[in-house]
């Protein structure tokens, strides 16, 4: 009750934004003021090696010693004048989140001084090769087996796509941060990152292939228009708590969600809190929050109240992905250590409550090229919606082929609970494309022209006022304002993007990203072989080359498309029928990884070896398995040591009491009634603690393969946690509120 009341008190944090002679300053005008960029390695290089730097960055080459030498020495005094001290390399192993050891500048020079003296004097130092590659004790990351304990070396590379930023912590420790790769002795990708770069470099060349096909780029024409990369904006969902309350709950400090917990009369079924009144303590957050992203060049851009209560929403503007993802970590990590200096802990597992709606991250995507060319804007130019149809069709092949593969991407013991449930995609991967899109590939595919859907009564038009058989050679135009929204869809086309809204809020959206990319170069790869083919002798596939091989993959591609209800029984026997895959749990979903056509499309496009395959799906197994157990374990505990010793002593109360009524001759009725109530629920309680041991127990006994254990974990685990937690939430109802020991869900989702 304390905690309450301190909740209730707390008061805001007021922390002003930056101004300059009483007057605030512009955002623009301190946006990435602790980042060093291009701009900043332009000006420390002579102009010769900074052409060749860009070379080199955009090809993934090593830079040279003095290259690196003249941008590590501009990057520390750019970063001392900040206040840092120590640099680091910043990585992504294979644990969800970063991973950083602090090195000082500091360095100890010996010269030999007169007579051979030696002199040890303190200097400031950073080298070119410390900029390039550390070589941090890596024997404690998930390696699945790739890295033996005799061969534990494991190496970062300086990542030259990510900028260099600083960061200041408490006390004014102020950091140099160099967004690295993880790899091993032999090169292997011990990390998210290195395959994420893999797959854009990959999905880079194989659009390029195709756009090449579709416009001859003519002589003189810039380089830039030369460069393809895939563009990715991140909706992050997360649910923000008061400190106090979730100390108090050993379930949400040790697993991120809680294990038991009674659904409170109010919850979100007044859908008063979508888009409501942003409280001024989370207000006072999200801006504190947002003052650190812009410094570290993170482009914040939206903030809203979600539909549970006290879940909240923000959204960057999109970027190339792989800085994209360094900004979602970032934004992940700043937004935690905000929280706690406003007493609050942001909270971003995918159920931290069950009843109300978990945290998602939609994950927007698309392709663009060097110039910002959207290669899914459908564009009012018919001349380009070739290419916008084959770019669509393309992705369409590759969520219909490797549906499978981004079920794996997506699959976590917490996004579990959000999956399939009635308020996120289920466990069928489907695209969705919206009325408008449809009709067009329809009336493509039956060669009519398409309805017009600019006018309201949506009557059918002829193409620019041609007969039928223009239509052969000739595309509708294509407004993306027209396309509807189906929240039901986990891949569904938003206007100029997909929409990937299967990936959990908790998770680095490096993995999915990875095989999305991957899947979409595999299918591009085939739609240039395709046209090729189309175009027999000729050096470019004519119009209707191009419109023989939309119409086939429009065909190709027909059982992954779904505009219905994804929520809908109907829609499982439906998938079924198509042939889709409806994968209910994770270890099936991690088989997805090794299985033959998608490891070999992986492969083949080099973005994994065999080996990192297995190691990936040995990862998740084994992380699979120990988040069950961690959370089995946890909530037996607080069974047998919290709610069991709450449930006696209610009981205790309620006897004493009916002995005092009965002693003075009144009826103890009333008690009794309620004390019979409780003794079947606490005997249920204490068989379901041992059925969570057995359960336990039957993990372990299943041995030393992930893979058995993950499996025997999602058959003994999953249900016998749900079994007690049913049981220990009516015991909740019952114990009268000051015997409860815990903050009760009503309690920690109000301020
Ligand atoms: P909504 O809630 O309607 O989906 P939001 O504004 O919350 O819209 O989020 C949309 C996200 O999509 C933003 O992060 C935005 O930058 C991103 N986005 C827009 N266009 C693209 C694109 N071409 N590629 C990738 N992401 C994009
Ligand atoms: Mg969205």
């Amino acid at each position: 009750k304390d905690a309450i009341r301190d909740n209730v008190l707390r008061p805001s944090r007021n922390v002003p934004y930056p101004s300059k002679d009483g007057k605030p300053i512009y955002t623009s005008e301190f946006f990435g003021e602790s980042v060093f960029g291009l701009a900043q390695i332009a000006k420390a290089l002579p102009k010769p090696a900074y052409a060749q730097f860009l070379r080199k960055m955009r090809g993934g080459q090593a830079l040279d010693k003095s290259t690196a030498d003249a941008i590590a020495h501009a990057v520390r005094i750019w970063a001392m004048d900040k206040g840092a001290t120590h640099f680091t390399h910043w990585f992504q192993p294979q644990t969800g989140t970063t991973a950083e050891k602090h090195d000082a500048f500091l360095t100890l020079k010996t010269t030999h001084g007169q007579a051979g003296l030696e002199e040890v004097k303190a200097i400031d130092a950073f080298s070119g090769s410390q900029l390039l590659q550390a070589e941090p004790d890596a024997s404690s990351f998930p390696s699945g087996g790739m890295r033996t304990t005799f061969e534990a070396r494991g190496y970062t590379v300086w990542d030259t796509t990510s900028p260099m930023f600083v960061q200041h912590g408490p006390h004014k420790t102020t950091v140099l941060y160099i967004p690295s790769i993880f790899i091993s002795y032999n090169g292997d990708a011990l990390d998210e990152k290195t395959v994420l770069l893999r797959s854009t470099e990959q999905v880079a060349k194989a659009a390029l292939a195709v756009l090449a096909l579709l416009e001859p780029v003519p002589h003189g024409v810039p380089p830039q228009t030369n460069v393809v990369y895939t563009t990715l904006g991140t909706e992050q969902e997360y649910f923000l708590v008061d400190r106090a309350l979730y100390v108090l709950r050993p379930d949400l400090k040790i697993t991120g969600r809680t294990l038991i917990g009674a659904l409170p009369a109010k919850h979100q079924q007044m859908e008063d809190h979508y888009f409501g009144h942003i409280p001024s303590r989370v207000l006072a957050t999200m801006s504190e929050a947002e003052l650190e992203l812009y410094k570290l060049g993170v482009p914040v851009k939206t903030r809203h109240n979600e539909v549970a209560p006290q879940q909240f929403e923000l959204a960057p503007i999109f970027e190339e992905t792989s800085l994209a993802v360094d900004h979602n970590l970032l934004t992940m990590d700043i937004l935690s250590k905000i929280a706690h200096r406003n007493n609050l802990k942001v909270l971003f597992h995918e159920k931290p409550f069950k009843g109300v709606n978990g945290s998602g991250k939609h994950c927007n995507w698309s392709l663009s090229t060097g110039s910002g060319d959207n290669l899914l804007d459908p564009t009012i130019k018919p001349e380009t919606n070739y290419r916008f149809l084959l770019f669509l069709l393309a992705t369409l092949d590759a969520v219909q082929r490797h549906g499978g593969l981004l079920r794996a991407g997506i699959a976590s013991a917490s996004n579990e609970h959000r999956l399939g449930a009635n308020e996120a995609p289920p466990a069928i991967i489907s695209a969705f494309l919206g009325e408008h899109l449809t009709e067009v590939l329809d009336s493509i595919e039956q060669s009519r022209p398409v309805k017009n859907f600019s006018v309201p009564d949506m009557r059918t038009i002829k193409l620019g006022g041609t007969a039928l058989d223009v239509m052969v050679s000739t595309l509708p135009d294509i407004s993306r304002d027209l396309t509807d929204r189906n929240r039901t869809s986990p891949f569904a086309f938003t206007g100029n993007k997909f929409e990937f809204r299967a990936v959990g809020s908790k998770q680095s959206p490096s993995f999915p990203m990875t095989l999305l990319n991957a899947a979409v170069a595999s299918s591009l790869q085939d739609v240039a072989e395709a046209l090729r083919k189309a175009a027999g002798d000729k050096p470019y596939p004519s119009d209707a080359d191009k419109l023989k091989v939309i119409r086939q993959y429009i065909a190709s591609t027909k059982s992954v498309r779904f505009e219905g209800d994804n929520y809908s029984d109907d829609w499982k026997k439906e998938a079924a029928k198509r042939g889709l895959l409806n994968i209910t749990n994770c270890p099936d979903a991690f088989d997805q990884i090794v299985e033959e056509k998608n490891s070999t499309m992986l492969c083949k496009l080099g973005i994994f070896s065999k080996s990192e395959l297995a190691s990936r799906h040995y990862i998740l197994m084994e992380r699979y398995s120990k988040d069950l157990l961690l959370e089995a374990n946890t909530l037996r505990t607080m069974l047998a040591q919290t709610i069991l010793p709450a449930a006696f002593e209610y009981r205790a109360a309620l006897a004493a009491s009916c002995a005092q009524q009965q002693q003075i001759k009144l009826s103890a009725g009333p008690e009794l009634k309620t004390l019979n109530q409780t003794t079947p629920l606490v005997e249920s309680l204490q068989e379901w603690i041992d059925k969570l041991d057995d359960a336990i127990n039957q993990v372990h006994l299943a041995g030393h393969d992930p893979s058995a254990e993950a499996r025997a974990s999602a058959k003994h685990l999953l249900p016998a946690m749900e079994g007690a937690r049913v049981v220990a939430d009516e015991l909740e109802e019952i114990i009268a509120d000051k015997f409860f020991p815990l903050p009760k869900m009503s309690e920690i989702l109000w301020f």
